[in-house]
């Protein structure tokens, strides 16, 4: 199983020349494992290439989840090329107490105000799954689990899981303790981070949102980002073996994700690199 990034940044797509080399567009991500159909988390600016990508190949069925519904994860989806192709299915996954829910929440968003296409216009085959975190589902051979983020509003990370191997996308949380306390100083884990160490356990690949540094999470600690330490601590303690720092600042340049990569390049247990805008991480089992 692999995943590709075709959007890392966070809050705000960020075109322009101090972000082309990690790359400027919002949320979206493709896990592939062989020749299973597609699986899309969130629909940021960077599902229009990724669209063009799968209008091309010969399948015609896609998964797509959503965390949530901040304009940063959803603004992608109207320009989604496969939605607007005939015969083209594509299973919707939304945070959601049912389906019709579900299927109303997009529906909100492209009621031909935001959009000129309605979402009962478009003429692929969508169809709506509610997800509530705690869940868990089977689909095209994936078996996908949800799990409650710590975000305004709510979000929902997932777990993807096929032949043994693993990729969690968790984005966009808080940490799930106060500073000083908690796994990352040595305690015992609160109950949001026992829940989550439950929920990574000795996964392959997570995807975790660290849009901040600590001091700027300190600063702003009800925006419901975190930071790269807490990501780490987290994942060493759930025996996480490849941890992707994702989500970037829209105020980080490439030279400020250069330093930082720079400066996880020697971590291990786990391993730590950033989402490239672009790049393929694969999920060794
Ligand atoms: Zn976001
Ligand atoms: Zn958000």
């Amino acid at each position: 199983m692999n995943v590709t990034f075709w959007g890392v940044r966070g809050s705000i797509p960020t075109p322009g020349p101090t972000t082309s080399r990690w790359g400027g567009n919002s949320s979206c991500l493709e896990v592939r494992h062989g020749d299973l159909p597609p699986i899309v988390l969130d629909c940021g600016t960077g599902a229009r290439k990724l669209g063009m990508k799968l209008a091309r190949e010969s399948g015609r069925h896609a998964h797509l989840l959503f965390t949530h519904f901040h304009m940063d994860h959803v603004i992608g989806f109207p320009f989604f090329v496969p939605v607007y192709t005939p015969g083209f299915e594509i299973d919707v996954t939304i945070p959601a107490s049912d389906d019709d829910e579900a299927r109303d929440k997009l529906g909100r968003f492209l009621n031909g105000v935001y959009h000129p296409v309605r979402l009962r216009e478009m003429p692929s085959v969508l169809r709506f799954h509610a997800i509530r975190p705690g869940r868990t589902f089977q689909r095209s051979g994936y078996t996908v689990k949800g799990v409650a983020l710590n975000h305004p509003g709510g979000s929902c990370g997932y777990r993807i899981e096929a032949d043994g191997q693993s990729i969690c996308y968790i984005t966009d949380s808080s940490p799930f303790a106060q500073p000083g306390d908690g796994v990352l100083y040595d305690r015992e884990p609160t109950p949001g981070e026992a829940r989550m160490l439950h929920f990574l356990a000795g996964a392959d690949v997570v995807v975790y949102d660290t849009m901040f540094e600590l001091s700027e999470y300190l600063e702003k600690m009800t925006w419901g980002h975190s930071y790269p330490e807490y990501a780490r601590g987290l994942c060493a303690a759930a025996g996480v073996k490849h941890l992707v720092l994702f989500h970037h600042s829209p105020d980080a340049s490439d030279d400020l994700l250069d330093e930082r990569a720079k400066a996880w390049s020697a971590a291990t247990a786990p391993r730590v690199t950033l989402a490239r805008e672009g790049e393929t991480v694969f999920a060794e089992g």
